[in-house]
């Protein structure tokens, strides 16, 4: 059985529905990977961020035109991520635009310039694995930011690139509702919210969200952050919002809430960066860092920190490299086994390869019976690959996070294929 947590937070959070969040204004949620909003101005139509595929969009746009019948006008993307940007085409409805969106609109996913030297490969085996693509719907049951379950047809397939590119703060009149745009680096560096001051209705895009911030996401990202992302959650609990509505889960009403979501999330990005840098100078290493993180109790408990999306640990080891690098200060690791060689240390001590398969085949603890495998393999032992798959597929129904969860089963499901027991 899947992880109860994570289940609840999939069948709560990405519900499909439109919520109304003031007069005139709706998010929609559950219909995609990230949520889509509604703003009705006096003759037109406003949409924030626009889903990650067509077929997503589609569905979406019959919902709207149920709220309203007068024209889409424009789009506001309030950032670069693929999930918010790939359905414009479709709320345009064959016609030109303004798409408006931060001057520094620029994804953190790296280069398809087949110029560049870039592990591009690697990364799109990776986001395969971390949205679980190619799993059956029962094994993905959540994306940890959205649904398992959701359209594939057109995915990435409608961007339209912003033709409208705002400058620093701006106050915008969209046909009779005044919004402010406010740049917000956070999970991106290009984080552009939506405020609207008299309904008092913030759109914050992904700097908030109701999962732990995924300060780094394990498809491979740039370093993230970590103070921009916290001063823009100050910024944000500053303007006192009535309603939150975030790029991905369901929306959060009233002051008090909205200020308590928008506070503990910043000391949480804040305790993970205080946690590993003491850590650092302590002259602590990277694994010690990451496996001794817990959040303080005023906070540990807090149903929007789960670890659904991302993971303290992860983030640690992601502020220890991106501030110091992937040095930890201990020089024995300056120099370098290949994995062959560690693997054939591992054997030696653990008294024969026969020896260290019983070790793993009986070891209790999976994370230990994970790395026992990857030294077997590493010596080309065969029998350790369905071993590791399985250790995958069991650590896979413990966990909270959806992206480790589908990682595990996704790399669990390749061990088979490539051993033929699939
Ligand atoms: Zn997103």
């Amino acid at each position: 059985m899947p992880n109860a947590e994570l289940l609840h937070h999939n069948a709560t959070q990405f519900k499909k529905s439109i919520v109304e969040l003031a007069p005139g204004v709706w998010t929609a949620v559950g219909f995609a990977a990230s949520t889509q909003h509604l703003i009705e101005g006096r003759s037109s139509l406003t949409v924030v961020d626009t889903s990650e595929s067509t077929g997503a969009a589609k569905n979406i746009l019959v919902e709207f035109r149920k709220l309203s019948d007068k024209p889409i006008e424009r789009i506001i993307y309030t950032h670069s991520h693929r999930d918010h940007i790939s359905g414009a085409t479709v709320f345009c409805e064959d016609r030109e635009i303004p798409i408006i969106a931060s001057a520094s609109f620029e994804s953190d996913l790296i280069g398809q310039d087949e110029n560049t030297i870039s592990p591009t490969k690697s990364l799109n085996q990776r986001t395969l694995a971390q949205f679980g693509i190619g799993l059956n719907s029962e094994q993905r049951i959540s994306l940890g930011c959205g649904p398992g379950e959701r359209p594939m047809e057109g995915m990435g397939a409608g961007h339209i690139p912003p033709n409208q590119l705002i400058e620093g703060d701006q106050t915008m009149d969209l046909d009779g509702v005044q919004v402010q745009l406010l740049m917000a680096p956070g999970e991106t560096a290009d984080h552009m919210v939506v405020w609207m001051p008299d309904a008092g209705v913030l759109i914050p895009g992904d700097n908030w969200y109701h999962a732990f911030p995924n300060l780094y996401a394990i498809r491979g990202t740039p370093y993230r952050d970590f103070a921009a992302w916290a001063d823009s959650l100050a910024m944000l609990a500053a303007l006192n919002a009535d309603v939150l509505a975030p790029g991905h889960t369901m929306p959060v009403f009233g002051k008090e809430q909205v200020l308590e979501v928008l506070e503990t999330t910043r000391q949480a990005i804040l305790h993970v960066m205080r946690h590993t840098a003491e850590g650092m100078n302590a002259g602590l290493s990277h694994d010690d860092i990451a496996s001794s993180i817990r959040l303080p109790d005023e906070i540990a408990d807090k149903p929007w920190l789960g670890e659904f999306y991302g993971k303290a640990s992860w983030s640690a080891r992601a502020f220890a490299a991106g501030t110091l690098g992937w040095y930890d200060g201990n020089p024995t690791h300056l120099g370098t086994l290949s994995s062959k060689q560690r693997a054939g240390h591992m054997a030696k001590l653990a008294g024969g390869i026969e020896a260290l398969s019983a070790e793993c085949a009986s070891t209790e603890d999976l994370q230990w019976r994970l790395e026992l495998c990857d030294h077997l393999i590493a010596l080309e032992y065969q029998p350790a690959v369905l071993l590791k798959a399985d250790a995958l597929e069991q650590l896979a129904d413990t966990e909270i996070n959806a992206t480790a969860r589908n990682t595990y089963l996704w790399s669990a499901k390749q061990l088979r294929e490539e051993n033929g027991s699939d």
